[in-house]
């Protein structure tokens, strides 16, 4: 049966849908768009309409139309099996799309390569090809760029037999096509169809039936041939698996029609080759013939080479069923000839293995045995061929994981360089391996390539803890000191090139729990945490997004807010004081209240420049300013908006005694009180 699923596959490669995008130029982008929707009714008509419209697109022409009308043309031409137009276009569309720097055009025509790749045997290299792109796919967050790419990889991971990397495609095309603008429905059909072709190659036939039915169930909404025929196509395919001969028939049967009626040649050969397959299995020779020969036809007519070899070896089989022997033989090894010539071992392998059969069939017991052994001398060829691909694959692969890596780790340097020496310790490894492994097999080394790539991800994630910690307190995840003192080193240099704005500076307000060595005694140590992490969270919650919340020790909290003028500063040391102490906090079976202190200015601090006052200078006064919040009662925030006299008098004083400063009106403060609690915080 392998010709069978080899062809249900590659019509399948070229069911990759499109779809229109351009906003310009109404009358040209609305043709395309009708032409789309025509062509899933008549694929050939609408090709023909496309091909005559592109006189139309001059200098003129909005690049999006250009680049829209490119990607159908390219889609419909891959649904008539124009292989040849068709690697032009995506190399057209690929110019324009760099020229544009248009990284949506670059991934949808990239992903179309790597399926005509695919199709034409090109598979591991369409399968690198794609890995490189990933990351720019997923940077355009666009969902047709997406659809396309996953769909794209999803099918070349089947063809290599990675089953549940190409399920995990399928998964991911799946979501993305629901989430296409237009098209949402056709789009999803075809996700589904593409996973259901992976159920198939696990010969999950029960969930592959069930993925189809659902399919087939919502088409009719979609309303589109081009869909439909594809998936009566599968289903024929899994109803003669199961053995369900008739309804395999009655399947194939719809698609063929469908195929003859929107001029979907792919679709019709394939058809017709699979009812001839049908009845090959059912020995019934004659009509097995019929079909070969249609197949073989139409094939032809759609410049299907590999198609028109299979439906050769189909055709030369019911010759020799009926005892035509010297005629089927022809054809089965001029079906021999095209595959052994275009490389593909593995049907040449397949074909052999059924001649030898029909002439066991025959009685035919010397030519059956030759045949036989012609097969089993490709089969070790194969063998080793196969090792010898999947390693180089595999490097392949594997360099282009590395390349991608690298860029990363040129972006940050810390604990990565460990990463770096042991992914490179990893690849000499792998190096060495695929020289053993050419001898035992390929299995092992692709599970060391699976385990460099965990490697790689667990670093990543390693790494980006690293980090994370590097700026957050691990109790509370907010920002912690070290994160702040960055923070104001980079102000400090700012500050040289002078970005004081009088009108709009900076706020600092720091915040001291009240009471928290008996909240502690109360709740015990770890309760006491629990208080902390309850705070950060209303803490976030009462600020803006802007502002940065910061754990600046103990019990102690900071909060930094960019351009916050005064009105806003005690606003905001407002909503501070209410956030935390209006609403009691429930710490295991007890209930709290709980509340803090808070001191605040500005920086610049009264239009002073930051080398009279810089911020370490301003949160001593913050600090004193909370002091000052605790003798007079705590629960409340004292803010000090500006010096009344000038900066040399007000600040040796105000920077050791706050009391005196404000005793002799040397600077203007603002009191603001939080809620009101019954019992306080104890
Ligand atoms: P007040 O601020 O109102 O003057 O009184 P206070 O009880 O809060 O006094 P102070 O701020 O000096 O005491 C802070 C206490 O916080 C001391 C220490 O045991 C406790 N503490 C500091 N860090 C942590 C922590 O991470 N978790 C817990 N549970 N307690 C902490
Ligand atoms: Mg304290
Ligand atoms: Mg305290």
């Amino acid at each position: 049966m392998a010709k069978v699923a080899r062809l249900i596959v590659g019509f399948f490669l070229v069911l990759l849908g499109w779809q229109v995008n351009a906003l310009a130029q109404p009358s040209e982008r609305e043709r395309i768009e009708a032409l789309y929707l025509l062509s899933e009714q008549n694929n050939s008509e609408a090709l023909k309409q496309l091909l005559a419209m592109r006189p139309d697109l001059g200098n003129d022409t909005p690049y999006e139309v250009k680049r829209d009308y490119l990607i159908a043309l390219m889609d419909l031409q891959v649904d008539s099996a124009k292989m040849d137009a068709v690697g032009a276009t995506i190399a057209e569309l690929l110019k324009l799309a760099n020229s544009h720097k248009d990284e949506v055009g670059i991934v949808i025509a990239t992903a179309k390569e790597a399926s005509v790749m695919d199709l034409s045997g090109k598979t591991n290299e369409a399968i690198v090809k794609l890995i490189e792109i990933e990351s720019v796919a997923q940077q355009t967050a666009n969902p047709e760029a997406l659809w396309r790419f996953y769909s794209s990889l999803g099918n070349a991971q089947l063809t290599v037999g990675r089953f549940e990397a190409s399920l995990e495609s399928a998964f991911k095309s799946l979501r993305y096509a629901k989430e296409r603008p237009k098209h949402a429905s056709t789009s999803y059909l075809r996700a589904l169809n593409q996973m259901a072709k992976v159920y198939m190659a696990m010969t999950n036939w029960d969930k592959a039936l069930q993925v189809i039915q659902e399919a087939l169930s919502l088409a009719d909404e979609a309303g589109s041939s081009k869909i439909n025929g594809g998936l009566y196509l599968n289903q024929g395919a899994i109803f003669t698996s199961l053995g369900r001969t008739k309804a395999a028939v009655d399947s194939y049967e719809r698609a063929l029609k469908i195929g003859r009626k929107a001029g979907l040649v792919g679709l019709e050969a394939t058809s017709l080759n699979n009812l001839g397959d049908i009845y090959l299995i059912a020995k019934n020779y004659p009509k097995a013939e019929i079909f070969a020969q249609q197949a073989k036809v139409k094939f032809k007519e759609a410049g299907e080479l590999g198609g028109v070899a299979t439906a050769q070896s189909n055709l030369g089989f019911a010759l020799i069923g009926q005892g035509r022997v010297k005629e089927g033989v022809a054809e089965v090894r001029s079906a021999l000839k095209y595959n052994h010539d275009a490389g593909a071992k593995a049907d040449e392998e397949a074909i052999l293995g059924e001649l030898g059969q029909m002439y066991e069939q025959a009685g035919m017991f010397r030519e059956a045995v030759a045949t036989i052994r012609e097969q089993q001398a490709l089969t070790v060829q194969l063998f080793r061929a196969d090792r010898e691909k999947s390693v180089a694959t595999l490097q392949e692969q594997f360099d282009s994981v590395q390349r991608q890596k690298q860029i990363e780790l040129l972006a940050r340097e810390n604990s990565l360089k460990d990463a770096e020496i042991s992914n490179q310790r990893l690849q000499m490894i792998v190096t060495l391996l695929a020289a053993i492994v050419t001898v035992m097999g390929g299995v092992f080394v692709f599970l060391l390539y699976q385990r460099v790539r965990r490697t790689n991800l667990r670093l990543r994630e390693a790494n980006q803890k690293l980090e994370f910690h590097s700026v957050r307190d691990p109790l509370t995840g907010l920002f912690n000191r070290r994160s702040f003192l960055e923070l104001m080193g980079r102000r400090s240099i700012d500050s040289t090139t002078d970005r004081r704005d009088d009108n709009n500076p900076d706020g600092l307000m720091i915040l001291d729990v009240d009471h928290f060595k008996s909240i502690n005694d109360t709740l015990g140590h770890a309760g006491g945490d629990i208080v902390l992490v309850e705070i950060a969270k209303r803490l976030r919650s009462a600020v803006r997004d802007t502002d940065m919340v910061m754990r600046w020790g103990g019990e102690e909290f900071l909060v930094f807010s960019p351009k916050a003028n005064a009105t806003r500063l005690k606003n905001l040391a407002h909503r501070v004081l209410v956030a935390i102490g209006a609403t009691p906090m429930e710490v295991g079976d007890k209930t709290m209240t709980v509340t803090v202190t808070g001191g605040f200015l500005s920086l610049p601090f009264s239009g002073l420049s930051e080398t009279d006052c810089n911020w370490e200078k301003a949160m001593q006064i913050a600090d004193m300013a909370l002091y000052l919040g605790k003798v007079n009662g705590r629960n409340r925030a004292y803010g000090l908006n500006r010096l009344l006299v000038p900066f040399e008098q007000a600040m040796p004083v105000l920077e050791h005694d706050i009391s005196a400063a404000l005793k002799a009106g040397m600077v203007e403060l603002v009191e603001v009180i939080g809620p009101d609690v019954n019992s306080g915080a104890q």
